[in-house]
């Protein structure tokens, strides 16, 4: 910029980058709160400047905004030692003469984000830059096609779904007891049993709800895959049960049971 009633491109730039002084600063701040003009520059030097900052850590530079920023440079920085001229400039005594502050360069990825950070407020209260907007809608898109991706992945018909859970060595034993009272009727079916050895085997109890002792319903032993059932043993007709539990006899089998009891399941109470 050339008009010397507005600020410099050159001092829009230091001011960006916060390297002015406060004194330097001020001046420039009146003017902006009042000219469109150098807000709008202003805005475009601090586009820049993040666009910049924004590529030294991981994206690609936009095209041209390289060129751009450089030609700003190049522009404000051939009158070099020029006067800040301000219409604003409350009166009095003339701002003093002031070297130009040694270029820092732009390369200086640190110093650029440090500066990104600061234009936040700048940037809004001024009309958005355009190449600014456009850094901004390449990350959004960026977010948006890695969302897009895990969505198919979760949501696709071809996807294997595994469970991994700790390994255990042998599967859960289970039983399940399916029981008629009133008829003395009795089906257990078993999974996954460890082996018995031999002169050994599994007896089915009925643990009657009166208390009284457990009755013998049957005696099984596993086949190779760890399954077993008990179906209908002979069993008292009318024993209310409270539970229903397995426990490993001699091979004759046990009139009472003998502890501990491997797998055990209570009658649900009416209404659960
Ligand atoms: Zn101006």
């Amino acid at each position: 910029m050339t008009d010397s009633i507005h600020i410099s491109l050159e001092d829009l730039t230091l001011y960006a980058m916060q390297a002015l002084s406060s004194a330097e600063r001020v001046p420039i701040r009146l003017h902006l709160a009042e000219c469109e003009i150098c807000r709008a520059e202003l805005a475009a030097v601090s586009g820049d400047l993040a666009l910049m900052a924004m590529s030294a850590e991981q994206h690609a530079l936009p095209e041209g905004a390289r060129d751009r920023f450089l030609t700003r440079i190049g522009a404000a920085a051939t009158p070099a030692n020029k006067i800040v001229e301000i219409d604003a400039y409350p009166a009095g005594p003339k701002p003093q003469t002031r070297r130009v502050q040694s270029w820092i360069p732009w390369t200086a990825a640190a110093a650029l984000l440090v500066i990104a950070a600061g234009l936040g407020s700048l940037l809004y209260r001024t009309r958005l830059d355009l190449q600014h907007e456009t850094a901004l809608t390449s990350a959004q898109t960026d977010e948006s096609r890695r969302a897009r991706e895990v969505l198919e992945v979760l949501t696709s018909r071809d996807a294997q779904r595994v469970v991994l859970t700790a390994g255990t060595p042998h599967p859960v034993p289970t039983a399940r007891a399916i029981y008629l009272a009133s008829r003395g009727a009795l089906v257990l079916q078993a999974n996954n049993l460890a082996p018995i050895e031999a002169g050994k085997t599994y007896e089915l109890w009925i643990i009657p709800a009166n208390g009284s002792a457990p009755i013998p319903a049957g005696l099984f032993r596993p086949d190779a895959a760890g399954s077993a059932s008990v179906v209908m043993p002979q069993i008292p007709v009318g024993v209310q049960a409270k539970a229903f539990g397995v426990t490993i006899e001699n091979a004759a089998g046990s009139s009472a049971p003998t502890l501990p009891i491997v797998l055990v399941g209570a009658v649900p109470s009416a209404g659960e």
